[in-house]
């Protein structure tokens, strides 16, 4: 029975109909038994034909209600049309009730409390307002059938062993029966609706915790797939610092020591000397690009954000670079545009970003070359192309240049020098100020970086005086 109540309170309408069908055939079985019994025992002192045929419809309601219900819940009809096909049978069950009564004694019969079991199982599959209901159909159908008993209108059947023969004829009597049954109905419709609404919720409130339980375990395994991740990322991203910076200490050694051990004839100490030097700049190179990556790791809140005029800042850089542009015999093209905003980012992380891209497009570009950096606008973006007619890059390791330590292997062969480190802090700090860089690039052709910086609004933009410059130096 609790089985069959769990599925009456929580399951789905269709559930509660035949969970309230099942309990229907136990009362049929159990009310055709005793009938049987008391027929057996005290010999046949009531109408059995009509209380028989009471029970045959009550029989048949039940099998089309079932029928009813599973075929309506099979089609998905709403929960509004299930609720009231219940409504009907609760219905039904109490006019059956009150003609089981009328023919087993009336006002005698002790089973008029049955209706309070009835208004209580309709409290528990149905609403509040049903519960009222039932408790006011109860109420007129008891009444009535007093009533009617009383005053003759329906004949009255005495029941065995309370035979009063003129009770049901006393007003005093008729009266104080409805009036107990009246307010027992509603009052046991107000308890039961209450308990069963507070056990709803509680059940509601229990549902959603639980979800919320279930969700929050979700993030949290995800949260810890994500940290065993970055935890994997950072061990490897160890093993590649301390295998790149073992590697020149150990050159360097190596060349001291043969230096110490007096394997160096004394016209070439000053190549390995100078291959030493090369090395130990290799690693301050290293070093201070690792640096670089770990302030930018370490990020820094938005507000910190400062203004910049990222063209004079490309001017300082080109002036800088101008000597390896005349050393390598590259032609340089730089076109600014004119009264541009100021760059929403910090001075050094701009220059670090034109410095990186612009000295590789240096490095990766054979004598003779062009090299080719704009700025301008782009949409509200700040926009900076370096484009040179280097190596290139082959399609495959274009999606890799930006990770931390790759380098191709045509750089290495045609740069020696490189952490494979400078992308990754470019795309870094692009991206940390909502920036984007992408790369084009065909092999022996050349390549060209694309990145876009954000610029302060309108309103506050003081425009900077208009700035073309197309130089070219071999
Ligand atoms: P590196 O110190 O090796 O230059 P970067 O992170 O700056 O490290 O660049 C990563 C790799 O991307 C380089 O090793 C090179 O293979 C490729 N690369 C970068 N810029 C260019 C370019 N202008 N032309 C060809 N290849 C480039």
């Amino acid at each position: 029975m609790s089985a069959l109540a769990d599925v009456a309170i929580s399951g789905p309408i269709g559930g509660r109909a035949q969970w309230l069908s099942g309990l229907r055939w136990l009362v049929l079985t159990l009310i055709g038994l005793a009938i049987l019994l008391g027929n057996r025992l005290m010999g046949t002192l009531l109408p059995t034909r009509p209380i028989w045929a009471v029970l045959a419809g009550v029989l048949l309601y039940n099998v089309l209600f079932w029928w009813l219900t599973d075929r309506l819940a099979r089609r998905g009809v709403s929960h509004r049309r299930l609720a009231g096909l219940l409504r009907m049978q609760i219905i039904a069950d109490l006019i059956a009730l009150t003609l089981l009564l009328h023919f087993s004694g009336g006002m005698e019969n002790p089973f008029s409390l049955y209706y309070l079991l009835l208004i209580v199982i309709g409290s528990i599959l149905l609403t509040r307002r049903d519960s009222y209901l039932f408790a006011l159909i109860a109420s007129f159908l008891w009444a009535g059938l007093l009533l009617a008993e009383g005053t003759g209108i329906v004949p009255h059947y005495n029941l065995a062993g309370f035979r009063l023969p003129i009770r049901h004829q006393e007003w005093n009597h008729i009266i104080a029966q409805i009036v107990v049954l009246t307010s027992a109905a509603f009052f046991v419709s107000y308890l039961s609706s209450t308990l069963i609404h507070r056990l709803r919720q509680n059940e509601r409130e229990l549902y959603e915790t639980n979800l919320a339980c279930e969700l929050r375990a979700e993030e949290l395994a995800e949260l810890n797939e994500r940290l065993q991740n970055v935890d994997h990322s950072r061990i490897m991203f160890i093993r590649l610092v301390t295998h790149e910076l073992r590697a020149p200490v150990a050159a360097i050694q190596s060349y001291l020591r043969l230096i110490l051990e007096g394997y160096v004839p004394a016209e070439r100490m000053e190549e390995i000397v100078t291959k030493a030097e090369q090395r130990a700049s290799d690693q301050l190179a290293l070093i201070s690009d690792l640096l670089d990556l770990a302030r930018l790791r370490e990020g820094q809140p938005a507000d910190d954000v400062e203004l910049c005029d990222a063209a004079a800042i490309l001017e300082d850089v080109l002036d800088l670079m101008q000597a390896r542009i005349e050393n390598r015999q590259l032609e340089k093209h730089v076109q600014i545009e004119p009264e541009l905003p100021l760059a929403r980012a910090r001075a050094e992380h701009v220059k670090q970003i034109w410095i990186n891209l612009i000295s590789n497009a240096i490095k990766y570009t054979p004598r003779g070359g062009k090299v080719c950096v704009t700025l301008g606008m782009h949409h509200d973006m700040l926009r900076g192309i370096v484009r040179d007619t280097g190596i290139g890059i082959a399609p495959e390791d274009q999606e890799r240049i930006f990770e931390e330590f790759f380098r191709t292997e045509r750089a290495k062969g045609t740069a020696r020098q490189g952490t494979g480190l400078g992308l990754s802090i470019v795309k870094g700090l692009v991206e940390r100020y909502g920036g984007e860089i992408r790369v084009e690039s065909v092999l022996d052709q050349g390549t060209t970086f694309t990145f876009t910086l954000p610029t302060i609004s309108e309103d506050h933009a003081e425009p900077l005086t208009a700035s073309e410059h197309t130089a070219s130096a071999v």
